[in-house]
């Protein structure tokens, strides 16, 4: 059986995505609220997350869009162009990036429409080399948003006072 959280990990790294990057996202959007965050329990947040199939099927549908758009192998060569360019009209990766923050409450909508305004660490990596470098992280700096997102609000939902 095949291991899809282990694939997930495995094609994030291919694109240039430690999860040690995401964990830190995670925790960029915790630290307003807690003193003393350890990365361990974000780092385990974001397993968790990476865990659920749903989330999975959202990585590896991304990750393929990036990179048929960056291979120029896509049928709909105007689709192709959008996505090469990140036009900013565009919205699909968001919505896919929702459908992840959907999973884990409104404190994930929120989060991930902070830290993709923010463009915090691993994100502002992924759009800075988006740009005119032939490279396409279009879906992946959403996806990787979204991860960051739910895994905060999965820790923020845990925390007992
Ligand atoms: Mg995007």
């Amino acid at each position: 059986m095949i291991d899809y959280r282990e694939k997930c990990i495995a094609l994030l790294h291919e694109r240039g995505v430690d999860i040690k990057d995401i964990a830190d996202c995670a925790r960029f959007l915790q630290a307003d609220y807690h003193v003393d965050l350890k990365m361990e329990e974000l780092l385990d947040s974001v397993y968790s997350v990476l865990s659920k199939r749903e989330v999975q099927h959202a990585i590896i549908t991304a990750i393929e869009l990036d990179k048929l758009a960056e291979n120029k192998v896509m049928d709909d060569k105007e689709l192709e162009d959008i996505l090469l360019r990140d036009e900013g009209l565009y919205g699909v990766d968001e919505v896919i990036a929702y459908g992840i923050c959907n999973l884990y409450g409104s404190i994930a909508l929120t989060n991930f429409g902070f830290i993709d305004k923010k463009k915090y660490g691993i994100i502002a990596k992924l759009n800075e080399e988006g740009k005119n470098t032939g490279r396409c992280n279009t879906f992946l700096d959403d996806i990787v948003g979204a991860i960051a997102a739910s895994a905060a609000s999965r820790f923020a939902h845990r925390w007992v006072k």
